[in-house]
């Protein structure tokens, strides 16, 4: 299945590692001009040199006021990947205010001024557009030691759920990706260890993580023309966990 995202364009949140960079290097393979967003600026630096012609945006996107303003000339946009999010591992009874507001900063809530700045240009324009979540199968399955991680992919579901609900009639669909562990940078962290990987894996029907190619094959896939009938979708990226 072909797909050019020619004359169209896209931005990326999280794009400096993992799949959000890859996201933002396939949707430049497809002919889109793409922004990417990201907190490490030696990321984006690197990105824009390996595709010429990317934008890049430097900000911390815990800081509400802060993308507001780092976003508020961005430009118009037709694609918009909410991919950005922290996973800190801590017992439920070692949870701290601090881990609970920043997760929920970046996973959750900084979903909604970016969005907001993306969708009113898309209103004003009155051009649809496709919006995905990068959400986690965490948002249905409760993993140990990462409650603040799975209860933020469970309000970010019900986000996009809400999105979708509201923004319908503007022809703007909003859906998410809900993939298993992907060994980026985020998924070493959890699950190096050989004994915890392979309990989980044995509870996979497919038998392995998935890849970041899976992942962004799901995003493009959403983004695209060829889901015109998609929104409100939480897709499984998951080998079957789900529904074994
Ligand atoms: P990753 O390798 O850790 O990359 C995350 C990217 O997001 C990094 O570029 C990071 O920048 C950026 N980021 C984090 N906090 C930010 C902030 N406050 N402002 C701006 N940028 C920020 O993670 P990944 O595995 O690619 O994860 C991408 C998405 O997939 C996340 O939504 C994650 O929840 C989801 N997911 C991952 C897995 C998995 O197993 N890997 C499974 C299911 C879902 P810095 O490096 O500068 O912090």
């Amino acid at each position: 299945m072909e797909i050019s995202f020619k004359g169209q364009r896209a931005l990326v949140t999280g794009a400096g590692k993992g799949i959000g960079r890859e996201t933002v290097k396939a949707l430049w393979a497809s002919g889109a001009e793409v922004v990417a967003v990201s907190r490490t600026s030696e990321d984006l630096e690197s990105l824009a040199q390996e595709c010429p012609g990317v934008e890049t945006v430097c900000v911390d996107l815990g800081d509400w006021p802060a993308t507001e303003e780092a976003l508020s000339s961005i430009g118009p946009v037709d694609l918009l990947v909410n991919n950005a999010a922290v996973a800190h591992e801590q017992p439920f009874l070692e949870i701290t205010q601090d881990s609970f507001d920043r997760s929920f900063a970046v996973n959750t809530r900084a979903v909604i001024p970016v969005s907001q700045i993306v969708i009113r240009q898309m209103i004003e324009r009155g051009v649809p557009g496709s919006i995905v979540n990068v959400s986690s199968q965490a948002s249905q399955t409760a993993l140990k030691n990462v409650a603040v991680y799975c209860a933020s992919k469970a309000a970010l579901d019900m986000m996009t759920k809400v999105m979708a609900s509201e923004l319908g009639p503007q022809k703007i669909r909003v859906n998410c990706v809900n993939p298993t562990v992907v060994m980026t940078r985020m998924g070493r962290e959890h699950w190096s260890d050989p004994h915890k990987a392979a309990g989980f894996l044995s509870r996979i029907p497919l038998g392995c993580f998935a890849e970041v190619d899976d992942v962004v094959n799901g995003i493009l896939f959403l983004l695209s023309d060829k889901s015109a009938m998609i929104t409100g979708s939480c897709l499984n990226l998951d080998g079957g966990f789900m529904t074994s």
